[in-house]
């Protein structure tokens, strides 16, 4: 069995921002030789997420309203007394930091809508890591 690590390194540019990264999930799973095994893809930040769904540019207009109905920025957040983000924690929370995709005969499984994004909530940032670890054989 194989384990294999790569951190995506990315650089975010709007304050809430879908990122899709299927291509370099993709590659990396294809470099990697892994037969049949699992992909995780996390996200170490307390303000980010990774979600899986169409890229498409009215749905993911649609994600970031619905994100922005859901974790209001203005709602007297007890976080924000710290440092003005408690949204972005909120939805972080809520949406949350990982998935994890079969890989079956060296293809990651998913669906013909379900393309991966890493979820900006709090940008811009000059880098959001995202950890891709394979581990299979
Ligand atoms: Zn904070």
């Amino acid at each position: 069995m194989k384990v294999i690590s790569k951190v995506l390194k990315i650089e975010t540019k709007k304050k809430i921002e879908l990122i899709d990264i299927t291509s370099d999930v993709d590659s990396f799973v294809k470099e990697s030789n892994v037969k049949n095994g699992y992909c995780l893809i996390f996200a170490p930040h307390a303000t980010a997420a990774i979600i899986a769904n169409e890229n498409e540019r009215g749905l993911i207009n649609d994600i970031i309203r619905k994100i922005k109905e859901e974790f209001p920025q203005e709602y007297n957040w007890e976080h924000d007394r710290i440092d003005d983000n408690a949204y972005a924690h909120l939805a972080s929370s809520f949406i949350g930091s990982s998935k994890v995709f079969p890989i079956i005969d060296g293809k990651l499984i998913r669906g013909t809508w379900q393309n991966i994004f890493l979820v900006e909530l709090d940008g811009p940032r000059f880098i959001r890591n995202v950890v891709l670890q394979i581990i299979g054989e």
